[in-house]
């Protein structure tokens, strides 16, 4: 069926009664349809742009723990994403990969290194793991051979996992439309409907066919991420969200190798960076920024955050000499905090709320990690929490399905992992030389014919920037490859020239406004003082200034952090025994 067909089908069901209606297809919304459709129930997910076109394409890529967050006292996050960071490296092998995590610990830095150690100890209990390690200068200097060695202390390693974001979101819509539920992209719902004050479902507008419809559900909920208050709003309720931008700088991987997460305090304010190797590429983030542009405008890096992110990494990095002319992509999201009024952003604690106000169902904030959480939170608040306590199955597509022999193992992991119970038609559907991988990514051509053949592609970007993640990995988003795209899309989109040449200008316009490395004319200047000369000045003003605060701070958190070694240690004591 063409996807003009799919669309007109599913438009064509709407005014069934619904019993669940799920606004946003991010990794939320996906969740909550994946949950509600494997129990049998007739869902209904519409997400306003594309798929995972929100926040979750644009995160960091880590299924982690959230270490960080540990030294904030964020006790609660941080034991739920390790616990599901376990589950899902169980359940989702080939989408969910294990990657160790270190930090790089330098004069200076705070907390001292003995009470991360500490940490990291508590780290494993909640997660139910013991897979930590201390390594002095020069043994962690051979683990991250490019990392400043003047003022190294000691390097810590844990063990975390990566996956492809917006592939998470994919998976759990596919998986939930095979169960027998709808999901549609670019369909708004523009307003709630109500019956006596309660939230009975919510008028759609179809941005692709121009057509409006009313739809109904035994239970709404709200999805919709940093957009939470939008449909909230509506109700006149009072305003929670507090929208934070985090952007990412792109290198290729050979220009800068690293083969785990390097994590460290950035010089100038002391806060987490981290570099991530993914895929074929690197990645450099974050900042933490509040983010006062309209959220339906793609988000944008800023010279400012470019500087930042460069300040930090080449302070860390200053072997490798990078430059601005070494990125290859850069990507903005905004992250759904709820925001407490903190004054320092990165300090908004990043558990989820789920709220519910006259019937409708309000599920924000949270991570990617903790999506199961959410969702099972949510459908416990709409009152189908038969569902959230349900014992919880190995999802069917890892499974059955198992892509012919003659594939690397490799490649078979992959395909399995992001394609599922799809992964033999996949295969399958490969015309010669297809199952190669396309030059500088690790990305198979036949997962663009796939996708355009199956998976929703509305415009080009969804298939270059979502379903395949070229558009931030390779040059120019990938536009020396695009007559060869050219073919795949129109053979299974059916996209004559004219509606190929308006989609890659309209492309090549999004790519270079929001995802193409900086123009150097807007970038400050951060090479003005030496990171050695950054390093020393922030540590002699902690040192000076801010001495005092930090005795009490590593008291306190001394103290929180060994009640809970106490008390995680005796409960993983107590699991054994029960087991
Ligand atoms: P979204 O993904 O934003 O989905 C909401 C969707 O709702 C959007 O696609 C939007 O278009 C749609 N929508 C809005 N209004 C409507 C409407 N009226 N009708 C229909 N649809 C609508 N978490 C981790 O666990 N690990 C990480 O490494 C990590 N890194 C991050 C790095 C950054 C820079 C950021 C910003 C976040 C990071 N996070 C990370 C957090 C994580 O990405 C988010 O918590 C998560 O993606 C939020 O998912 P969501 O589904 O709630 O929101």
């Amino acid at each position: 069926m063409s996807a003009t067909s799919w669309r007109d089908a599913c438009w064509g069901t709407l005014d069934q009664p619904w019993d669940v209606l799920v606004i946003g297809g991010g990794i939320t919304g996906a969740a909550i349809l994946y949950e509600a459709a494997r129990a049998g129930l007739r869902v209904l997910l519409v997400e306003a742009r594309d798929f995972a076109w929100g926040t979750s394409s644009r995160s960091t890529k880590l299924v982690h723990g959230g270490f960080r967050y540990l030294t904030q006292g964020q006790l609660r996050t941080v034991r739920d994403s390790a616990r599901q960071r376990r589950q899902l490296l169980e359940d989702w092998p080939g989408l969910v990969e294990p990657l160790g995590f270190t930090l790089a610990h330098f004069q200076g830095d705070r907390p001292p290194v003995w009470l991360y150690q500490a940490g990291l100890a508590l780290y494993d209990l909640m997660a139910g793991q013991w897979d930590h390690q201390r390594y002095d200068p020069l043994s962690y200097s051979l683990l991250v051979p490019q990392v400043r060695r003047e003022g190294l202390v000691a390097g810590l390693r844990c063990a975390e996992a990566t996956t492809d974001d917006a592939r998470l979101v994919l998976h759990l819509i596919t998986e939930g439309v095979r169960a027998g539920s709808t999901a549609m992209n670019y369909v708004s719902a523009t307003s709630l409907l109500r019956e006596g004050g309660v939230v009975t479902g919510a008028h759609l507008v179809d941005g692709v066919g121009q057509r409006e419809a009313e739809v109904r559900a035994r239970v709404v909920i709200n999805a919709t991420g940093a957009w939470a208050d939008q449909l909230r709003g509506e109700l006149g309720a009072v305003q929670r969200m507090r929208p934070l931008r985090g952007s990412h700088l792109v290198f290729p991987a050979w220009r800068f190798p690293v083969a785990q997460v390097v994590a460290f305090r950035h010089p100038h304010d002391q806060r987490y960076m981290s570099v991530v190797p993914w895929e074929d590429v690197t990645l450099v983030g974050t900042t933490d920024l509040d983010h006062r542009h309209p959220l339906d405008a793609e988000p944008t890096i800023t010279g400012e955050e470019v500087a930042y992110l460069m300040a930090g990494v080449t302070a860390v990095f200053p072997a490798l000499r990078l430059g601005l002319e070494d990125i290859v992509a850069t990507f903005s999201g905004v992250r759904p905090v709820v925001g407490t009024g903190q004054a320092d952003p990165s300090k908004e604690a990043r558990d989820h709320l789920v709220v519910v106000e006259q019937g409708l169902v309000t599920v924000t904030g949270g991570k990617l990690t903790t999506f199961r959480l959410l969702a099972q939170d949510a459908l416990a608040a709409a009152g189908l929490g038969r569902l959230a306590s349900a014992p919880r199955r190995a999802p069917a597509a890892t499974l059955e399905a198992s892509p012919p022999d003659g594939l690397a193992e490799w490649t078979r992991r992959r395909l399995q992992g992001r394609y599922g119970l799809g992964a033999p038609a996949l295969v399958a559907a490969a015309e010669p030389g297809e199952l190669e991988r396309i030059p500088g990514s690790s990305t198979l051509w036949a997962e663009l014919r796939w996708a355009a053949r199956n998976e929703w592609i509305v415009h080009l970007e969804d298939l270059l920037l979502r379903r395949v993640r070229l558009g931030i990995q390779l040059p120019e988003g990938g536009s020396a490859l695009l007559s060869q795209i050219r073919h795949i899309c129109q053979q299974e989109l059916g996209w004559d020239d004219e509606r190929w040449l308006g989609e890659v200008a309209a492309y090549q316009a999004l790519w270079r406004r929001h995802y193409s490395p900086p123009d150097p004319a807007l970038v400050p200047n951060w090479r003005t003082t030496k990171p050695e000369e950054v390093a020393e000045a922030a540590a002699s003003l902690r040192q000076s200034g801010q001495r005092s605060r930090g005795r009490v701070l590593v008291a306190a958190l001394g103290a929180v952090i060994g009640a809970c070694a106490v008390i995680g240690s005796w409960r993983l004591l107590r699991q054994r025994r029960l087991r």
